[in-house]
């Protein structure tokens, strides 16, 4: 058996397509997502490069704010509350991590829920945590979209998250216990994680650690996700991306596997961008089809 790769970047192309359709409609001002970068993180200032384009493909305007790694708390903290006001900002992008000095949930906390696009404020979390309808984490989203895009009803499966980040793991628990699976969330703690991934309909690894997952821990035919983003050298020193999923192993076993690069990535921007038409067309009262 192989597994059928779920292709990340064809499907956040679709939605994209699909989003930059409806951009094109609109009448009158369109939607805007500002961008805090701090300092040069070198992977950071990739991520927020990758993202501000996303944004200009499907006619979002980006608002950036790159900053140096000296800012101060109270300066972010009077960006944050100007962008707050900005009526042609519907999407407030904190980018993370911070430098050291600086309180990334004091800030985090300081956006408005209703442009929080990275879903992390307390009040989404709290309204995912209810079911009540709010901006949800990009990545979690975005696992869950290539999830129902499969011809497989999620209820009652089971789900196994491997990670337990207020970034990923935890969100996407509760949005898989939404889909009615019966999830458990592994973690560092975890005692004998094979065991318990054996028994996973779906498998998501969030962990950052490369062959965390291999096929002797892969129940025949299931679904894998690999959220896991690890960078190395290969032995001509030349530097690349990987997982945490053994993907050639996996693969032989598994019913579907995501790669990396290409899996959840794509579909992590993606879902940005969906947050901040949906923050727009709640802010301008567009109808949502
Ligand atoms: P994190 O460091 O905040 O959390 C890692 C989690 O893994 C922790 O909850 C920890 O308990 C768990 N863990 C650590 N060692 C473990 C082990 N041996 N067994 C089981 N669990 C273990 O990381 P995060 O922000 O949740 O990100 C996780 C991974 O996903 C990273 O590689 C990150 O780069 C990647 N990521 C990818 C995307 C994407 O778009 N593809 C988005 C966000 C994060």
């Amino acid at each position: 058996m192989s597994a059928h790769i779920l292709d990340g970047k064809a499907i956040a192309q679709q939605v994209q397509d699909q989003l930059a359709e409806r951009v094109r409609q609109i009448q009158g001002r369109p939607p805007g997502l500002a961008v805090i970068l701090v300092g040069e993180n070198p992977a950071s200032v990739a991520y927020v490069r990758g993202k501000e384009k996303a944004s200009q493909r499907v006619g979002i305007v980006s608002f950036p704010h790159h900053l140096a790694a000296t800012v101060s708390q109270s300066e972010l903290a009077d960006l944050i509350a100007t962008l707050n006001q900005n009526s042609h900002v519907d999407g407030i992008l904190l980018q993370l991590p911070l430098p050291a000095h600086l309180d990334e949930d004091l800030l985090l906390n300081l956006i408005d829920p209703d442009k929080d696009v990275d879903g992390l404020h307390p009040v989404n979390l709290g309204r995912l945590m209810r079911g009540e309808p709010g901006l949800r984490s990009c990545t979690p989203a975005g696992v869950m979209k290539l999830l129902t895009d499969l011809p497989l009803d999620l209820a009652g499966k089971n789900a196994v998250v491997v990670g337990r980040s207020k970034l990923v793991g935890k969100p996407l628990a509760l949005l898989l216990l939404e889909q009615n699976c019966t999830v458990t969330i592994a973690h560092s703690r975890t005692q004998d994680l094979a065991e318990l991934t054996r028994r996973a309909d779906i498998l998501v690894a969030a962990v950052g650690r490369i062959n965390l997952i291999t096929a002797p821990m892969v129940k025949p035919g299931a679904v894998v996700v690999d959220v896991g983003i690890n960078r190395t050298t290969d032995s001509t020193g030349k530097n690349y991306l990987i997982g945490d999923v053994d993907f050639q192993g996996v693969q032989a076993v598994a019913g579907w596997l995501t790669p990396v690069p290409g899996g959840v990535g794509p579909l992590t921007v993606t879902y940005l961008l969906v947050n901040t038409f949906t923050s727009y067309a709640a802010r301008t009262r567009l109808a949502l089809v």
